[in-house]
């Protein structure tokens, strides 16, 4: 297998595209692919097509800061650009793939053969490769870890405490590199492993639907065991309500997304090699599999099959894996969906995330929030600038915010109930930029389980 095709009814055309996009493997086992000189003459020829095109200006900080750099050059092409400045525009890339996916009419099978998102992947791997990456930068994405420190009862406590502390919270951003105004989740010791321990299980025979099973072993992701675990909760509960049998994969590691925004590809594999046994032992048992972050599961869907284009068990993963609200409109169409709900939500600001976006499943989560009688939905189709680390860190914050204004006013605008998203990173990021937020923003699975009433 050399490429990876879209998924099953994705858009057949990029945008200004005839022809649906190809994705080429990532290269990152070939030795050129570490070769520096290689890297800045590939950079300088797609920095000259962007240049040449510019329709990406207003996605991300990365092409205002490119096309800065080309228009005060001495030459105002890409040719007068310092080699050694072509860094800071990798450095606003977080990975999102919106100019890959929603924008670029270059991309293959085009002959410019333009990957933005991929070449920024590239850029970054030969920076941390160099050793160009801080311990502190490094610290930050290592989220397993973190989390499972941090859910021992008393660390929980320190560790909240400690993120609410303005004292603590300037130790917090030397050794992390996060802005002291950054919004940091809270950690929970009542992991979700616990907390689904403890519920009701079923086992009703699978009833298959489309592409689905019928039967779900959720991947509970890092920030989905330790920072959200009500919402995996909801989750299961909502599945189950479905009648869909479900249980969660036995172990997991981190998806590895935090690590391939750092380019640290090492890191990627080592997860990777941990992580696919056992997905692809469920997925060999009849299981379909599940994340509650769009993330993890576009990491599972696009980036680790483009890592790993010959490997089968990579591949049936791929094919296996859902983001919950696909999974639950491919039962509606077949009549699976209890759409007997209690009670309305009221006024929805729901954010529709670029991990979700660029997985070309279309938007399933207003699709269903829609069904539900007594909602009203501002629906909202943009960046959040969360993006992973980039809301996070010190260098980036000011910037996060600032993409963030627009959504965060539109929201204010709109007056919601509750702000909601499926990447809790972003919701949170979004209700930290509003001026008036009613109550904390709401993952839609638990809006769900809430009309539900159950
Ligand atoms: S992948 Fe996202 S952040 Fe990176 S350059 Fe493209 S649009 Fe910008
Ligand atoms: S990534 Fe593609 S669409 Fe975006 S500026 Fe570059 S050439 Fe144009």
């Amino acid at each position: 297998m050399g490429e990876l095709q879209p998924p099953q009814g994705a858009g057949q055309a990029g945008e200004g595209g005839l022809r649906a996009p190809t994705r080429h493997p990532l290269a990152w086992r070939e030795a050129g692919f570490y070769d520096e000189p290689a890297l800045l003459k590939e950079l300088e020829r797609v920095y000259d097509i962007c240049h040449g095109c510019r329709r990406c200006v207003s996605l991300c900080q990365a092409f205002p800061t490119l096309f800065d750099l080309v228009d005060n050059s001495s030459t105002l092409e890409v040719d007068g650009v310092a080699k050694s400045d072509y860094g800071k525009v990798v450095e606003q890339c977080y990975l999102c793939d919106l100019c890959y996916q929603t924008k670029c009419p270059y991309v293959p099978p085009h002959e410019w053969n333009v990957d933005f998102p991929h070449l920024m992947l590239r850029a970054k791997a030969v920076e941390f490769r160099q050793g160009g990456v801080p311990a502190s930068r490094q610290r930050l994405t290592s989220t397993t870890a973190f989390g499972k420190l941090a859910s021992i009862p008393v660390v929980t406590e320190i560790a909240n405490a400690a993120n609410r502390s303005p004292a603590m919270r300037k130790l917090v951003g030397k050794l992390l590199d996060v802005h002291p105004d950054a919004h940091l989740p809270e950690f929970h010791s009542n992991t979700a492993r616990r907390r689904v321990a403890r519920l009701p299980a079923a086992a009703p025979a699978p009833r298959p639907a489309g592409p689905t099973r019928g039967r779900v072993a959720v991947f509970v992701t890092c920030y989905g065991n330790y920072n959200m675990p009500q919402v995996v909760e909801d989750l299961v509960v909502v599945l189950r309500h479905n009648g869909i049998e479900v249980k969660l994969v036995e172990r997991e590691r981190c998806c590895g997304m935090p690590k391939l925004e750092l380019g640290d590809l090492d890191a990627v594999d080592r997860y990777k090699r941990d992580n696919l046994p056992v997905l692809g032992r469920a997925v060999g048992e009849g299981w379909d599999l599940m994340a509650p972050i769009p993330s993890c599961v576009l990491m599972f869907r696009q980036e680790i099959p483009l890592m790993y284009p010959e490997d089968a068990e990579v591949q049936a993963v791929r094919r296996a894996i859902f983001d919950p609200f696909e999974y639950l409109m491919h039962r509606h169409r077949a009549g699976l969906l209890d759409t007997a709900f209690k009670q309305p939500l009221g006024r929805v600001a729901y954010h529709a995330p670029c991990h979700q976006r660029v997985q070309n499943i279309g938007p399933k989560t207003r699709e269903l929030l829609a069904l539900i009688p007594g909602t009203e939905l501002e629906y909202i189709e943009r960046c959040s600038g969360h993006d992973g680390t980039y809301g996070l860190r010190k260098e980036t914050y000011e910037l996060s915010m600032k993409i963030a204004r627009p959504v965060a006013a539109r929201a204010d605008k709109f007056a919601p109930d509750v702000v909601s998203s499926d990447c809790p990173m972003a919701a949170d990021h979004i209700a930290h930029g509003m001026k008036d937020v009613k109550r904390a923003p709401a993952h839609p699975v638990s809006l769900l389980r809430q009309a539900y009433g159950i």
